[in-house]
């Protein structure tokens, strides 16, 4: 899969790019990130990219042009390619969203800054709006490193096992049940036993129990719409 990320600062995704997970996927070349500065496309001795906005008031905005010539210059590798707009005021970014996306040949991200683009680069230029949460950044630039790290993750290849994503919170609509490692004992906390019973049935069965019970806990609202079988409804109403 191949990410294209339109931004005024391209250099702050070099250490992203390059080390762990993504980096490694980059050099296996499964995936593939392609940086392009905007301001390569602002015209003019100075390369501005921004104005004052129309109707006066305070902050600045950054202009079609530079940003829809960009576009115009991004290779198209598939017709299976969206163009997103990082905003706050777009649809909020989830993991049904990350798997749409995973399914994409090519991912093409702009990235906002100051008071956000002219209007008029979403009519016609924009597939797509998405926001990562309810707050306000300084810029789309983390917001792009979020999605490609959540969709990246979920191309095929990527992580070293093909299931260690499918047990991930929010795969099945539960946050996932906790992990242990060495030592067995940690300043006098132990291990759960379950655990190292060498029980699969019995630490199958914990799992799910402490999956639910942490769903139940801390986001109940998950719940309503996770798909929940006959043995998780009868641990839930115990937990109840
Ligand atoms: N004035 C805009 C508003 O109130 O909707 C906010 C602009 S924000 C300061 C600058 C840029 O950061 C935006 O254009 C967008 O690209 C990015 N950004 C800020 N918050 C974001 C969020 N929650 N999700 C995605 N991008 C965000």
């Amino acid at each position: 899969m191949r990410f294209d990320v339109l931004t005024l600062f391209p250099d702050l995704f070099a250490p992203f790019v390059e080390q762990g997970i993504m980096g490694r996927a980059v050099q296996q070349g499964k995936l593939d990130v392609c940086l392009t500065n905007i301001r390569d496309h602002a015209r003019g001795a100075h390369r501005v990219t921004d104005d004052r906005p129309y109707g006066g008031g305070s902050g600045m905005v950054m202009k079609a042009g530079p940003i829809v010539r960009a576009l115009g210059a991004v290779e198209r590798i598939s017709d299976r390619c969206r163009v997103v707009l990082l905003t706050p005021q777009g649809r909020l970014f989830d993991q049904d969203l990350a798997w749409e996306l995973a399914d994409l040949d090519q991912l093409i991200l702009v990235c906002g800054r100051y008071e956000g683009v002219d209007e008029r680069v979403l009519k016609g230029f924009v597939d797509q709006e998405v926001s990562i949460g309810d707050y306000v950044l300084s810029g789309g630039e983390s917001a792009a490193l979020v999605v490609m790290d959540a969709v990246g993750r979920l191309v095929p290849g990527v992580l070293g096992s093909e299931d260690s994503n499918r047990e991930d919170s929010f795969e099945d609509g539960l946050l996932e049940h906790p992990h242990y490692t060495r030592p067995r004992v940690f300043e006098g906390r132990e291990v759960p036993e379950v655990l190292l019973s060498g029980d699969h049935e019995r630490i199958r069965v914990w799992r799910r129990a402490q999956a639910l019970k942490r769903t139940l806990e801390r986001r109940p609202d998950l719940l309503e719409r996770a798909r929940l079988t006959e043995e998780d409804r009868r641990i839930l109403s115990e937990l109840k």
